[in-house]
C-alpha cells in the first residue's frame, strides 16, 4: 500500500536531509561530539564553536543578538520559561496576565498553574477570523499588569496576529510582550526588534529541524527567572549541557529557511491557492480563518453535512489533522474552532491541511480528488 500524502506539517515536519547529516557529524568520536562547555581542550572548544555559530543563524533569522538567544527543549520549554519565568520574576509588579483562549496548550497550562499560585490571567476571545486585536489587548491592560502572551500564527487556522500593533502597544504601557512563534519563524517574516517583541518561542521541527530542541529569545535587559537550575548554562535562564547536535541542527535549519523563504512562502501560497480553488466548489464548503492574512502552508476548512469521522476515515490517504482532539478518552471538538464560532458538529467535519518544503502540485490534486470523492459519497450516504 502506498504512504499516505503527507499533510500535516503544521504538526511536525520532518527534517532536512542537509540538516540531518549536519546533525550526524557530532555525534561520534571522529566527530564534534564534546561537551561545550569543556573550556580545557581542542573538543571542547570545537563544539563550543558549532553551538555559537548555530547561535548567530537562529539570531539572524528573528534579527536578534546572539546574546539574546536561550537554547531550550523546544517551544513548550521556551513558553514555560517565558511566562512562569516573568510571572516570578515581576510579581512584586503585578499578578495579572492577558493571553487568548486560542494559544496553544504549552501556553494556557503555564496561565493555569500561574493561577493555582494566585496570579490572575484574562484570556481574550479571539475574532472570528482567529486573530486577536491590539484594541482587544489595549481594552483588558491593567495598572497590574506584567505580561502579555499571544501566539504570532494559530497553528490550527493559520491566522497571523497583529503582532507590531500590540508590541507597540505593550511598550507604551511598560507590559511585556511574549511571542509564541512556533508556526510563525521560518514561514514568514520574523523581525523581533521591529515587531517589538520582549521574549519569542520557536521550535525546531516545526521547520525542517530537529525535534527537541528549540529557544527563547530574550531581550537584552528583560529579566526572568530561570525555571531550570544547575550549572548555570545559559547566562543562568537555563542550565544542562547543550546539546550540540541538536542546536547544530537548529542552526542549519535556520540558515536554510531564511534562504528558500521568499521562494517558498509564494510556492506554498499557491499550493493552499490550488487545494483552496479545487475544494471551494464543494457545496457546503468554509474556510476557518482568513483566506488572506493567513501562513502560506495551512489550509483549515470545513464540510458542513458531514460527519467528521467518517471523513476522516475515508480519506485514508491522507495524512491530515482533524478539528477533534484527543482529549483523554474521548475526541473533544478543537477548541480552537469552537471559539471562533463552530458548532461541534462542524468542528468535528473540519480538516487542517498543512503543506510544506516537500509538497508538490501532484499532491496536492490527488489530494482535491480524494475530499471531492470522499465528501460526495458521504453525502450521497446521508440522503
Ligand atoms: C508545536 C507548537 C508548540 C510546541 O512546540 P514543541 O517544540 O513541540 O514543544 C507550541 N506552540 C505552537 C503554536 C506550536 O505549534
Amino acid at each position: 500500500m502506498m504512504n499516505p500524502i503527507y499533510l500535516d506539517y503544521a504538526a511536525t515536519t520532518p527534517m532536512d536531509p542537509d540538516v540531518a547529516q549536519k546533525m550526524a557529524a557530532c555525534l561520534t568520536l571522529e566527530g564534534n561530539f564534546a561537551n561545550p562547555a569543556s573550556r580545557s581542550h581542542r573538543y571542547g572548544w570545537m563544539a563550543e564553536e558549532a553551538v555559537e555559530s548555530a547561535r548567530a543563524q537562529m539570531a539572524k533569522i528573528i534579527n536578534a543578538d546572539v546574546r539574546e538567544i536561550v537554547w531550550t527543549s523546544g517551544a513548550t520549554e521556551a513558553n514555560n520559561l517565558a511566562i512562569k519565568g516573568v510571572a516570578q520574576q515581576h510579581s512584586t509588579k503585578g499578578k495579572h496576565i492577558i493571553t487568548s483562549v486560542i494559544e496553544h496548550k504549552a501556553v494556557l497550562d503555564p496561565c493555569q498553574y500561574l493561577q493555582e499560585q494566585g496570579f490572575e490571567v484574562t484570556y481574550l476571545a479571539p475574532q472570528s477570523d482567529g486573530t486577536v486585536s491590539a484594541q482587544q489587548v489595549k481594552a483588558a491592560l491593567r495598572p497590574d499588569t506584567i505580561l502579555v502572551s499571544l501566539m504570532y500564527v494559530n497553528n490550527e487556522l493559520g491566522s497571523i496576529n497583529p503582532v507590531q500593533e500590540i508590541g507597540e502597544l505593550c511598550r507604551d504601557n511598560d507590559v511585556l510582550f511574549h511571542v509564541d512563534a512556533a508556526q510563525a519563524v521560518g514561514k514568514i517574516s520574523v523581525d523581533v526588534q521591529a515587531h517589538n517583541i520582549d521574549l519569542l518561542s520557536v521550535s525546531g521541527h516545526k521547520f525542517y529541524g530537529p525535534k527537541g530542541i528549540g529557544i527563547l529569545y530574550v531581550k537584552r535587559g528583560v529579566k526572568i527567572a530561570a525555571q531550570i537550575h544547575g550549572g548555570g548554562h545559559e547566562r543562568g535562564m537555563r542550565s544542562g549541557t547543550l546539546a550540540t547536535h541538536q542546536i547544530v541542527g537548529l542552526g542549519e535549519a535556520a540558515h536554510m529557511a531564511q534562504q528558500l523563504l521568499p521562494q517558498e512562502e509564494a510556492r506554498l501560497r499557491a499550493l493552499r491557492e490550488q487545494l483552496w480553488t479545487g475544494l471551494q466548489d464543494i457545496e457546503g464548503v468554509t474556510l476557518n480563518g482568513s483566506a488572506q492574512n493567513s501562513v502560506p502552508g495551512i489550509l483549515n476548512i470545513s464540510f458542513t453535512g458531514v460527519d467528521g469521522e467518517s471523513l476522516l476515515l475515508s480519506l485514508a490517504d491522507l495524512a491530515v489533522s482533524s478539528g477533534s482532539a484527543c482529549n483523554s478518552a474521548t475526541m473533544a471538538p478543537s477548541y480552537v474552532l469552537k471559539a471562533i464560532g463552530l458548532n461541534d458538529e462542524l468542528a468535528h467535519a473540519s480538516i487542517r491541511f498543512s503543506m510544506g518544503r516537500f509538497s508538490t502540485i501532484e499532491e496536492l490534486n490527488q489530494a482535491v480528488g480524494s475530499v471531492n470523492t470522499a465528501v460526495k459519497r458521504l453525502r450521497g450516504m446521508a440522503a
